[in-house]
């Protein structure tokens, strides 16, 4: 009997939910057959959530059914649901004929049942009735139905769609409602008496009036600002009004990961603009796409119609990904949205009679912000009414695999982008919205807008509208997302809630941002290492986590003072985001992030003074006097034209970048990636994201050159000692950007054989302009250490670097003796026959009859720790004592590596003890207990960063408020075990925590050298 279901009868797929893009096309494509785990080629796959869920098919014509057969997806095993029941669609609805339960999971359940005339059939299963291992998941290969169409119409598929749509929202509302309710609340506990305290104030309106007059970057910023709002001044009301749909944004691209049906690519190979309603053209062929687009099928040349009723259009084999859905109806409402709102992911088509400028709603305020204009705040107030009409009526996207985490209008963690643009817009205009009489003549002309239910229709209704509806909602998915989430987006939604929560002057909502069990407090005290690094192994995220946009959103709230709060570790995340963070181009492999490390100089409104922002940008004080000298003490000046030498490492030229190595013989790898010849590029992380592998085994010294653009522009050489059973590794691997389409920059790696403990590689890095300039680099013989030989024109350095625990290492330089007692050294011999002597954390560094005494290495224990002020009392038995910028190794057996910090303040106490203020917090972590068991306690505050690097607190000692309990053996995330089994005695659960990063009793060792110049040849 055929197979009423299949795609090729005409059977329509209707998933619950959809786990990232195991699209519901795969429910009847026929693929039932697969070797290993289903992907989303081969299977559907609900979202794992607490909700019903189900795998539907409408069929084409009304059937006779009378048995159904499910294969399910695997996933190590079969992913065969728990309970479930068949139901078919009948005129009265969905009727249960069947329900079964398996507690073994099989490939195929066949449900044979009596006759039913009916126009769809479903798998439904209740909620947590899914297969074992994911049991609030659905993961279904094909569903079959079998029977025999019967005479009548044709069916109609789109009132048993809304029929689904509307019973999954109504689930999915109903799970929320508690929490809903709860937000909203605290949003309407607070009218809002205070205004312009978002990211713009008044001071900072008078300066960008200022600026403008007496500025030419800021006088064409401006001109683009008003260009900008001007386009919307010549629309009516109503027209803006038409703009915002009712309708859900259901993707945020017609395909995120596939891009084009022909074409293929990812997100941003479309583009549309806001007068093309649901038309988009492929970048790369130019063709169009809509509902009822003809379009060429590639394989076989025939036209094919392009049907899309707003749950996508499914491509037919032949097309470059047969199966995928490609949603060019929704994701244009998500495009229009996203340029009144926030801003697009797909490309803009340039032309007059549309939209084509910057974020509408920011560009308006701002107009109004410049110009005092009020027709510019009405344009913004009409906006920002009609959103609120219809915001919490939207769920997201289908690009989101948690529904529970989807945001409103967006994908999950990028709802906080028009919550901030609207908090910051609405904080500009509501003074003039809330008495804006013909914005309520306009939408009461459209409607109800009696949106308080009070029976009256006034200005309150507006207020009402915009709290409750708009900020309510949007407060009601911070608090949802947050609860779930531990990724770098967490900081910045943590940072919209406090900005919200300042823009309503709403304590609850600014106390839940910062001190709230999933808040700020927590987030970056607990997942931000001591330096200010982000979790992530990659530093795009890390400088992403703190840079540009979360910047502006502290801003946002700045009277919160967030950028002083030093559980938030904002000085430190700067500094790391300085160091690592080359003018915006970051080393990185892979999805590493963008980093949104442009601070934005250009902008007019940020709201400090302008020293104070390239202060923060660099982090230090050298960098700000260099930022002023550079600029004639006006850093305004440089503003648009901000580049520096950093620029060398990861240039404009990125995807310019070439290595080659030099004097060794490579033999390519046959395909693959450094991970394995058998990993394809992009399927493991790290190492399969460099491919085009070259290997050599490589015992003597090699070089590689990367050039930035010709051979006239800069370029550094890195130059490799050998060493035994060394090989090297060349290969080109993803730079910064989206999989697939980033450029891709020469990598090179060099691996040694493990042996013992410890590898040695020496190498030197030559920066250089033109041409390299090092004429050679050679080992020297060193004993207890390792050591280069050095050649450029005019000079020769030694290099010296002690590996072993000797009390003396020694060398030779042509025939003279070297001997010290150092951490590093190095002597260099001059062409004029100056000499220089130099070494780093030693006593000594002798060279035939000179000597250079090391100074005196201050060595002590730390007596005391004072958390209040991150300081230490120090006592000193040797060395001369610690001054301000000293930089202090600290050392703990205990503890699985080193602490250092810098020295930022120094009192004397007495001859031998000092009062030292540290540069970084002395805060590891924080959390509550939340039982204790004898010597250990539990907690289930979130610690990633423990959990990422086990041992990190081991050895560290232990407050609670304040007072010291004692030192932990061992800490795992959620278990923490003290050493001294007493330590727990009167401990209890809700006590808040502190793990501390130094002790009493650590060593300290503070870093020391000295130099010496000797203008003749000796003997
Ligand atoms: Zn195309």
């Amino acid at each position: 009997m055929a197979n009423l279901a299949h795609w090729d009868e005409g059977g329509r797929p209707y998933g619950s939910s959809i786990a990232y893009a195991n699209y519901p096309s795969r429910i009847n494509d026929g693929i039932k057959d697969f070797s290993g785990n289903t992907n989303n080629d081969t299977a559907w796959s609900s979202a794992s959530e607490k909700l019903p869920q189900w795998a539907a098919v409408v069929f084409r014509r009304p059937a006779s059914v009378n048995r159904i057969a499910v294969y399910w997806g695997r996933v190590g095993d079969w992913a065969t649901s728990r309970r479930f029941r068949v139901e078919c669609w009948t005129q009265k609805g969905w009727k249960r004929v069947a329900a079964l339960q398996r507690s073994e999971p099989e490939r195929m359940t066949e449900a044979a049942f009596d006759p039913v005339t009916c126009e769809a059939v479903r798998l439904h299963q209740g909620v947590g009735n899914g297969p074992e291992a994911t049991p609030d998941r659905m993961c279904v290969a094909e569903l079959e139905a079998h029977g025999a169409f019967i005479h009548g119409p044709e069916v109609d598929h789109l009132r048993i769609r809304d029929a689904l749509r509307e019973e999954w929202e109504g689930n999915y509302r109903e799970m929320r409602r508690p929490i809903t309710r709860e937000v909203l609340a605290r949003i309407d506990r607070k009218a809002r008496p205070k205004s312009l305290t978002g990211p713009i104030g008044r001071a900072e309106m008078e300066k960008a009036r200022r600026n403008i007059t007496s500025t030419q970057w800021a006088k064409s910023l401006s001109e683009k600002i008003i260009a900008d709002a001007n386009w919307w001044m010549e629309k009516d009301d109503g027209f803006i009004y038409d703009m915002i749909p009712p309708e859900n944004p259901r993707a945020i691209s017609p395909s995120y990961e596939r891009g084009c049906p022909i074409h293929g690519g990812g997100r941003r190979c479309m583009r549309t603009n806001t007068a093309l309603p649901y038309r988009w053209q492929c970048a790369e062929g130019g063709e169009w796409w809509y509902n009822g687009a003809k379009v060429r099928n590639p394989a076989t040349g025939q036209l094919v119609e392009v049907r899309d009723d707003g749950d996508g259009w499914t491509s037919p084999p032949g097309f470059a990904n047969p199966g995928t859905t490609y949603h060019f109806q929704s994701a244009w409402r998500y495009y229009v949205l996203s340029k009144l709102f926030f801003h697009p992911y797909e490309q803009t088509i340039p032309s007059d009679d549309a939209y084509t400028g910057g974020t509408a709603i920011t560009q308006l305020a701002h107009a109004y912000a410049i110009t005092g204009d009020e027709r510019y705040a009405h344009k913004a107030g009409v906006m920002l009414n009609r959103l609120a009409e219809v915001y919490r009526f939207y769920n997201g996207t289908v690009d989101e695999q948690r529904p529970l985490t989807r945001g409103y209008l967006v994908q999950v963690s990028w709802e906080e982008w028009p919550i901030h643009d609207c908090l910051a817009a609405y904080d500009l205009i509501a003074e003039v919205m809330l008495r804006d009489r013909t914005l309520l003549d306009f939408f009461r002309s459209k409607g109800d807008c009696d949106y308080n239910g009070d029976g009256k229709v006034n200005f309150e209704d507006l207020r009402h509208n915009i709290h409750h509806n708009l900020f309510g909602y949007m407060c009601e998915w911070l608090h949802r997302a947050m609860s779930i989430q531990t990724g770098d987006y967490i900081v910045r939604e943590g940072l919209v809630l406090a900005a919200v929560g300042a823009m309503l002057d709403n304590r609850e909502l600014v106390e839940e941002a910062i001190d709230g069990p999933f808040g700020l407090a927590t987030n970056l005290t607990n997942n931000t290492f001591r330096d200010g690094k982000w979790w992530y192994d990659s530093p795009g995220y890390s400088v992403g986590c703190i840079t540009g946009m979360s910047l502006e959103r502290m801003f946002s709230a700045r009277q919160l003072n967030l950028l002083n709060d030093r559980r938030l570790r904002t000085r430190e995340a700067v500094e790391f985001a300085r160091n690592v963070d080359c003018d915006g181009r970051l080393p990185g492999i892979g999805d590493t992030g963008g980093g949104d490390s442009r601070i934005k100089v250009l902008n007019p409104f940020v709201p400090c003074r302008h020293e104070e922002f390239a202060h923060l940008h660099t982090g230090d004080r050298a960098y700000l006097a260099r930022h002023l000298a550079l600029s004639g003490g006006d850093v305004d000046r440089i503003r648009d034209r901000y580049a520096d030498w950093m620029l060398l490492f990861h240039g404009e030229a990125g995807r310019d970048l070439t290595g080659a190595t030099g004097g060794v013989a490579l033999t390519p790898q046959a395909g693959g990636t450094v991970a394995g010849p058998d990993v394809a590029f992009g399927d493991a992380p790290g190492w399969g994201y460099i491919k085009d592998v070259s290997r050599a085994a490589c015992e003597g010294t090699w070089s590689a050159t990367w050039r930035i653009g010709n051979e006239d522009r800069t370029g550094i050489r890195l130059t490799m000692l050998g060493d035994r059973g060394r090989e090297i590794i060349t290969g080109r691997g993803e730079g910064y950007g989206f999989f697939g389409k980033s450029p891709l920059d020469a990598y090179v790696l060099a691996r040694s054989p493990a042996k013992g403990e410890t590898t040695v590689y020496v190498a030197v890095l030559e920066p250089f302009q033109g041409h390299p300039f090092i004429r050679s680099v050679e080992p020297l013989t060193v004993s207890g250490g390792v050591g280069a030989k050095v050649c450029v024109d005019g000079r020769t350095d030694y290099l010296f670097r002690k590996t072993e625990e000797v009390l003396a290492c020694a060398s030779e330089i042509d025939g003279r003796r070297v001997e010290f007692d150092a951490a590093f050294a190095r002597i260099t011999l001059h062409d004029s026959g100056k000499r220089e002597l130099h070494l780093i954390q030693g006593s000594y560094l002798k060279f035939g009859e000179e000597v250079l005494q090391g100074p005196a290495i201050p060595r002590g224990r730390v007596e005391a720790v004072h958390l209040t002020d991150d300081s230490l009392t120090v006592s000193l038995s040797s060395g001369e004592g610690l001054a301000e910028g000293d930089l202090i190794v600290f050392r703990n057996p205990a503890c699985i590596c080193n602490s250092s910090a810098g020295v930022k303040t120094v009192e004397r106490l007495d001859a031998n003890r000092l009062k030292v203020g540290l540069s970084l917090s002395l805060n590891l972590s924080e959390g509550v207990v939340q039982s204790v068991e004898g010597d250990a306690f539990t907690s289930d505050t979130c610690m990633t960063k423990l959990k990422v690097c086990p041992g990190l607190f081991d050895g560290k000692a232990v407050y609670v408020n304040g007072v010291r309990r004692g030192v932990l053996k061992t800490a795992t995330e959620g278990r923490f075990a003290f050493a001294d089994p007493s330590a727990g005695a009167g401990l209890k659960a809700g006590d808040r925590f502190l793990v501390c990063d130094l002790d009493v009793g650590d060593e300290v060792e503070g870093m020391r050298s000295a130099d010496l110049t000797l203008p003749q040849v000796c003997g």
